[in-house]
């Protein structure tokens, strides 16, 4: 029998005589059996370099949530790149992006824009410090805030903990060990953890950085506690500490105003990427204008060649139109396929012998296998008898059925996915696990 990923096999080996591991994101060297290539990539649907088509919900990692490809969007980019590309200067796209950005999310008045969501956390944390003149960030286990040196800590297996770097682990080897000094790692959904935090710290702590779903780590989509966000809130509020929500994967897909309006609270800062631009580099932080003002003076400084490049800008703003016109309705509809994926993946779960567990939040789900049924609320809940093994293989066997989902499990949902695309999903899944049980 021929080999499946031929050529992206050979491919992949030419490659990594040129590039560390044949990839440039360390997050994609997890793919079974190796990194795919891609060739194409149109609406739902991507092709890979062997001539497989793939229903997609990696989706870029959640950014392409008007799928791939839309017109109005390709359009809107190559006619600024025809129009001019950069200018070192303004643009009134700039403008109208950041306007755009207030409007639909509460509270939020002011903007800079980056390229991507590591940088925009970077600003963001930053800001925080020149804000308060304090220097230590409080972050919660297993969140990921991108790959930078100062943020990149708490992923720590819980026996590992009590050693090493203050019991704080470094996400890579390489970092400067001096970071962990200014961060201070806790448990998420634990309010009491952080009040204490806020006592013990007391006029140390420059800001709390939370996602307000998590969506990263080993079981994502863990959502908050009922109340949580809200005593973050009023904690930080009590010890005039800024609060930032990382919106990076949940802006514009939980909600056009992100979890924020969902829940209700309203943050200093946000920062935002992914769906922010949809198939552009774009990353945002955005707050409150008396704190975002800040960088209009020569002491706090945020630069970058690329910032607010207008062909991504113009991408943006198109982007954007398609998730909220017609009050959102694309939005209301990707939550809806969201929710018939989950319930169906959670049908296929009951009847199989295999431990697989389902979760959703709007506009994602998550599936991986795990012995015990016991709650998860947090990172170390969330590793327990994970069996990553099975995770893997699953996505390998749905691979082989046409499906495309990260290999941790995420299943990003877009506009342009159809009714059909589930119920082919839901088949194709069925045959998966079926080959699982074997
Ligand atoms: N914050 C969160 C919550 C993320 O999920 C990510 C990326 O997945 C980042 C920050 C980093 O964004 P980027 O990969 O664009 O640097």
């Amino acid at each position: 029998m021929p080999e499946r990923y031929q050529i992206s096999r050979q491919l992949h080996k030419l490659a990594s005589q040129v590039i560390p591991g044949g990839v440039s994101s360390n997050n994609r060297a997890s793919w079974q059996p190796h990194p795919l290539f891609y060739l194409r990539g149109e609406g739902a649907y991507v092709w890979d370099v062997d001539g497989h088509r793939y229903i997609d919900y990696v989706l870029g990692r959640g950014p392409l949530i008007t799928g791939h490809s839309h017109p109005a969007i390709i359009e809107a980019i190559v006619s600024q790149y025809r129009q001019g590309q950069f200018f070192a200067g303004q643009t009134e796209l700039e403008c109208a992006l950041a306007h755009k950005i207030r409007q639909l999310v509460p509270g939020m008045q002011m903007t800079r824009f980056c390229n991507s969501g590591s940088e925009a956390v970077h600003v963001a944390l930053r800001l925080a410090r020149s804000v308060t003149g304090r220097e230590k960030i409080i972050r919660f286990e297993g969140h990921y805030h991108g790959w930078f040196d100062n943020i990149a800590w708490g992923f720590a297996a819980p026996a590992e903990h009590e050693t090493r770097h203050q019991g704080i682990l470094p996400m890579s080897l390489g970092q400067a060990a001096s970071d962990v000094g200014n961060i201070v790692s806790l448990p998420w959904n634990d309010a009491d953890a952080l009040e204490s935090a806020l006592s013990v710290h007391a006029g140390e702590i420059a800001a709390v950085i939370t996602e307000p779903i998590m969506f990263n780590s080993f079981w994502s989509n863990i959502l908050p506690e009922k109340g949580f966000l809200s005593k973050v809130r009023e904690l930080c509020d009590a010890h005039q500490t800024l609060l930032i929500f990382d919106e990076i994967q949940t802006g514009f897909r939980t909600s056009i105003g992100g979890a924020q309006s969902s829940y209700g609270v309203v943050p200093d800062m946000s920062t935002f990427a992914k769906a922010l631009g949809g198939p552009v580099c774009l990353g945002a932080v955005t707050g409150k204008q008396h704190l975002m003002e800040r960088l209009s003076s020569t002491q706090t400084i945020h630069t970058g060649t690329y910032n607010a490049f207008p062909p991504f800008l113009a991408g943006a703003l198109a982007h954007l139109e398609v998730i909220t016109q017609h009050n959102a309705a694309a939005l209301t509809q990707i939550h809806r396929l969201s929710e018939r994926l989950y319930n169906g993946l959670q049908q296929l779960a009951m009847q199989s012998p295999l431990p697989l567990q389902v979760r959703c939040s709007p506009g994602a789900v998550t599936t991986l296998f795990r012995h015990s049924s016991a709650k998860v609320s947090d990172y170390r809940t969330a590793r327990q008898q994970l069996m990553q093994d099975l995770t893997g293989r699953w996505h390998a066997a749905l691979q082989v059925q046409g499906i495309r989902i990260t290999p941790e499990g995420l299943w990003y949902l877009s506009v342009i996915h159809t009714e059909n695309d589930i119920a082919q999903t839901l088949e194709k899944a069925a045959r998966a696990l079926t080959e699982l049980e074997q």
